[in-house]
């Protein structure tokens, strides 16, 4: 049978990568989130329950590392500064110190935990660029896998991802326990 033409409802959002192509995000990232919602990157102290609910892996001083909830594959974490600004350059020194060794600590972990054979690692900068969440910036940490884009069959915006947010979770809160201390 032909290959369809990807209809306009189904085309890539502008700016994001052709490889990691998500439909079922569309409807998320042009969105913006309404008035008066709380920043999914900004808390102060919560318990473990609270911190699960928000899909919290670890919380440090200046840095927090969270998992996405609308992961492009397994694994797929974001790490942001605790302070609610836009854009890198806002960042004192000492974040940015912070903010590196929790993004190395990731990948350090993802790498334990799912055997990638690469990992795309990133930040979208602005609407334009592509950041569903732009007041508050934050770096993409995303597991890949050669030819990983079959294994994620996309029906309509439904997606199929091998493992659940909730098995996820259960598999690396247990592995960022100590990220903002640990210097392995
Ligand atoms: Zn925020």
């Amino acid at each position: 049978m032909a290959r369809r033409t990807p209809r306009a409802s189904t085309r890539p959002e502008r700016g994001a990568p052709a490889l990691l192509w998500a439909p079922w995000r569309s409807a998320y990232v042009g969105k913006p989130p309404p008035r008066g919602a709380g920043c999914i990157f900004c808390f102060g102290r919560i318990g473990e329950a609270a911190r699960r609910r928000r899909l919290v892996l670890n919380a440090g001083r200046l840095a927090l590392v969270m998992l996405n909830r609308y992961p492009y594959n397994n694994g797929h974490l974001m790490v942001a500064p605790r302070r609610h600004v836009a854009s890198p350059e806002l960042l004192t020194r000492e974040e940015r110190i912070e903010l590196g060794d929790f993004i190395a600590r990731a990948v350090q972990r993802l790498r334990a935990a799912y055997r990638p054979a690469g990992l795309n690692v990133g930040a979208n900068l602005g609407r334009a660029a592509g950041a569903g969440i732009a007041d508050h910036m934050h770096w993409h940490l995303v597991p890949r896998w050669e030819g990983d884009n079959n294994f994620m069959p996309v029906i309509g915006s439904t997606r199929v991802l091998p493992q659940s947010l909730a098995e996820t979770y259960a598999l690396l809160e247990p592995l960022f326990k100590t990220i903002d201390t640990d210097l392995s």
